[in-house]
């Protein structure tokens, strides 16, 4: 009885190894239950492949039964790697053990389940997987991803065929993002089976248990979501490494030779910052500016709900910053700009290394990246049909993290840098004020998207703000991490708890709300996008920089109009 009594104890505590005990508790109310992944895979990051074993336990927990399951093999999404080749492969496809009838088009990989699974009932699902990684031909250096950007945005249709990176293989790193076959979300409104649209974020999944074994060349270190229990060398001098991430919704591989790697201890999570050996200095900058986000954003949204966060440095490309996943984000190598300010004496690299938008590009971008932890791995938004949910609170969370660390002037530039001169930038190339209340697919290329979403969605916040009175304002940020915990928010969540929180004023919350997610307001609100205006908007930020510098860069901005 005593040895089954510590096995018990044991296998308990592997299920909880990196939920913190307040969340844990947590759990066993509000997601008692949950379906859970088994993988076992072994990667070789030399010929760029990988193949291995799935076993899902998919629990039911909508009121509706389903008789199928889509599950969503994103290597073969032309919408991620911007590519018509179809890069996994699935096979062995079982349902409780028996052969099951399945029908795979592309990403899409349909499972006849063979009964009606009813509310709160389960079935295994087993598959065999392998796959081979796209390999990146990009070396990611800051100026030219910015003049790539500013050629992208003369011809929006372009940037939509820019692949992000996020499952590819780069010289150093291995991105290993939405790599195994994923159980599509299944909800009050079935299974969602809308195909992703090529900008901004694949979609969200419910959170899940995650028991992943990992076997990889032994000189290979391994970052990925949840935290690691064991660690076994194989006789062919392979490394076997077991991670248990327990709900999770979703579950990312970063492989690297050469990571190098900085922890620090937070209000019990460990956080760890990697980044390739040339990159010390903006890596330990990832880890200062990661530990103050962490820290003021559990003290004014809550707490934290795992013992771990990595930051993690990621080849990446197409107008992305960063990739958030639970536990670990990803931050873009180009931000990561050591050795460009030692060695490049080219005097337009220089004005932009020096530059504030530049220098303080990799803080801004860490700070809202960690802020995804709080908005999109725990409370959860639909980021196809509303990617401001998620993307307009972590940007303007990123604002409140400069207010609170630099003061109010520094919280003004990075709203004028990151926000306004995205709309006012957009609006002065020819494009249009749109509601921020649009599904992905319906923006035109990268600089709409950062404009509208990123822009105009987390300059409502900063309405919204002023509307409500600061202390309401923070109190409610507070109520929505704690109502949506592990929950989905609908564009309405935050406005209805923010009329809760002040009453008296909800007929001007409701019209606020209206104007800037659903109307066009925003050349007054914001700003127009004449030349002046832009100007206006830079100036307004960079008294610091000389002026010489500035007409370098305008003149690079003038030259690049006059191209197209
Ligand atoms: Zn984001």
């Amino acid at each position: 009885m005593k040895v089954w009594v510590v096995l018990f104890l044991l296998i308990a505590m592997n299920a909880s190894a990196s939920l913190k005990p307040e969340a844990l508790q947590r759990t066993k109310k509000d997601w008692p239950q949950r379906s859970r992944y088994e993988i076992s895979v072994e990667l070789d990051p030399i010929s760029r492949s990988y193949h291995g074993h799935q076993k899902v336990n998919f629990l039911n927990r909508q009121k509706r039964s389903t008789n199928y399951a889509i599950f969503f093999l994103y290597p073969n999404d032309p919408g991620l790697t911007k590519s018509q080749k179809e890069f996994m492969k699935v096979s062995n496809i079982s349902v409780n053990a028996s052969d099951a009838k399945v029908d795979q088009k592309g990403p899409y990989l349909r499972i006849d389940l063979g009964q009606e699974l009813q509310t709160g009932k389960s079935v295994v699902i087993d598959m065999d997987f392998e796959a081979t990684l796209p390999e990146q031909k990009q070396s990611a250096d800051l100026f030219s991803e910015a003049m790539d950007e500013l050629k992208q945005m003369l011809d929006p249709k372009s940037a939509a065929q820019n692949d992000y990176g996020v499952f590819s293989s780069g010289k150093d790193i291995v991105n290993l993002g939405l790599w195994y076959p994923i159980l599509s979300k299944y909800d009050a409104d079935g299974w969602d089976e809308e195909k992703y649209s090529g900008i901004g974020d694949v979609s969200y999944f419910d959170p899940a248990d995650f028991h992943v074994t990992v076997t990889v060349p032994a000189d290979y270190k391994t970052v990925t979501t949840g935290t690691q229990i064991t660690e076994s060398p194989l006789k062919d001098g392979r490394m076997q490494r077991v991670i248990d991430a327990p709900l999770v919704r979703d579950f990312e591989i970063e492989l690297s030779r050469t990571f190098e790697q900085v922890t620090r201890l937070i209000n019990g999570t460990t956080l760890q910052a990697f980044y390739l050996p040339q990159h010390a200095t903006s890596g330990a900058s990832t880890m200062n500016s990661a530990a103050q986000a962490f820290e003021y954003y559990s003290k004014i949204f809550g707490p934290y709900p795992y013992s771990e966060l990595d930051i993690v440095e990621a080849p990446l490309f197409g107008g992305a910053g960063g990739v958030e996943f639970p536990g670990l984000v990803t931050i873009s190598s180009m931000l990561y700009n050591d050795d460009q300010q030692k060695t490049d004496d080219d005097p337009v690299h220089q004005a932009l290394a020096n530059n504030p938008v530049f220098s303080q590009m990799l803080e801004f971008v860490v700070a809202h990246e960690v802020a995804h932890q709080w908005w999109n791995a725990t409370v959860g938004s639909n980021s196809k049909k509303y990617p401001f949910i998620d993307e307009a609170m972590a940007n303007y969370s990123a604002v409140l993290y400069f207010e609170h660390y630099y003061g109010k002037k520094a919280a003004e530039q990075q709203m004028a840098m990151q926000m306004k001169l995205n709309y006012q930038m957009h609006r002065m190339l020819g494009g249009q004020d749109k509601p921020v209340n649009l599904p992905a697919s319906s923006f035109q290329g990268s600089l709409e998207y950062a404009a509208i979403v990123y822009g105009k969605g987390a300059l409502f916040f900063d309405r919204l703000r002023t509307v409500m009175g600061d202390a309401p304002f923070f109190a409610a940020w507070k109520n929505y991490y704690d109502a949506y915990w592990f929950r989905t928010a609908s564009p309405d969540s935050f406005k209805e708890i923010a009329e809760k929180k002040t009453p008296g004023k909800s007929k001007v919350i409701e019209a606020t709300y209206q104007r800037w997610m659903n109307q066009m307001h925003a050349d007054e609100d914001i700003g127009p996008g004449t030349l002046d205006a832009v100007m206006k908007t830079v100036l307004s930020t960079n008294q610091n920089i000389p002026q010489d510098k500035l007409d370098d860069l305008l003149k690079e901005l003038n030259s690049v109009l006059d191209q197209n």
